[in-house]
């Protein structure tokens, strides 16, 4: 059925003259970045500061950085964006939107942060981010899940969180039905 529908749409495909493989375009990471800064408000940054000051990565990472505070990314992408792609201080914030509800500009941070993220993987720049080692999906950041695996005392606390929620319900439920038989037997024999 599904080769069916597969093989109708290639035929579709044959008669507009369209490769497939080469039908989808290909966003520039500057112009959709231009986008997201012109949607997210970015331009009207007032350099007050105040995303700053409510921002959790302080505490969460334990140290202070200009260049990944809401202010200092704002400030280095609209000045310097040519190599925004290499960018690791893109790789931080936790997208809890603390800073949109303080922010007097109205700068939506973090669906910026999100729509950025979900381009440069699109575009192949995965360098920064970490995946489920199942399905490959998408988890979060590395320093994100890197600081999640580890104990008050730095130690790490093994792969915590390292496989997405899908493929652990997954797992669970077939280790369910390959026990149900055992199960079975248990309650039978009680
Ligand atoms: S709170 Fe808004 S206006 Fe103020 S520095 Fe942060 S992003 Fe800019
Ligand atoms: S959304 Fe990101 S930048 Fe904004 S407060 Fe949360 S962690 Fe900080």
């Amino acid at each position: 059925m599904a080769e069916s529908s597969n093989n109708k749409r290639m035929e579709k495909l044959r008669k507009k003259k369209i490769n497939p493989e080469v039908s989808k375009p290909v966003p520039d990471l500057r112009t959709e970045m231009g986008r997201f800064i012109r949607e997210n408000n970015l331009i009207f940054c007032l350099e007050c500061g105040k995303c700053t000051a409510v921002c959790p990565m302080l505490d969460f990472y334990g140290e202070y950085a200009y260049d990944r505070s809401p202010r200092g990314v704002v400030e280095r992408i609209s000045l310097y964006p040519e190599n925004i792609e290499h960018e690791e201080a893109l790789w931080y914030c936790l997208t809890c939107k603390e800073c949109t509800f303080f922010c007097p500009s109205g700068i939506n941070f973090q669906d910026f942060m999100i729509e950025l993220r979900e381009l440069l993987l699109q575009l192949g720049h995965k360098r920064y981010a970490a995946f489920c080692p199942v399905c490959g999906s998408y988890l979060m950041p590395k320093k994100e899940i890197e600081y999640l695996q580890k104990d008050s005392n730095g130690k790490k606390l093994g792969e915590l969180l390292a496989v997405c929620p899908r493929c652990k319900k997954k797992n669970y439920a077939e280790t369910l039905h390959r026990l149900a038989p055992v199960f079975k037997r248990i309650i039978k024999n009680a």
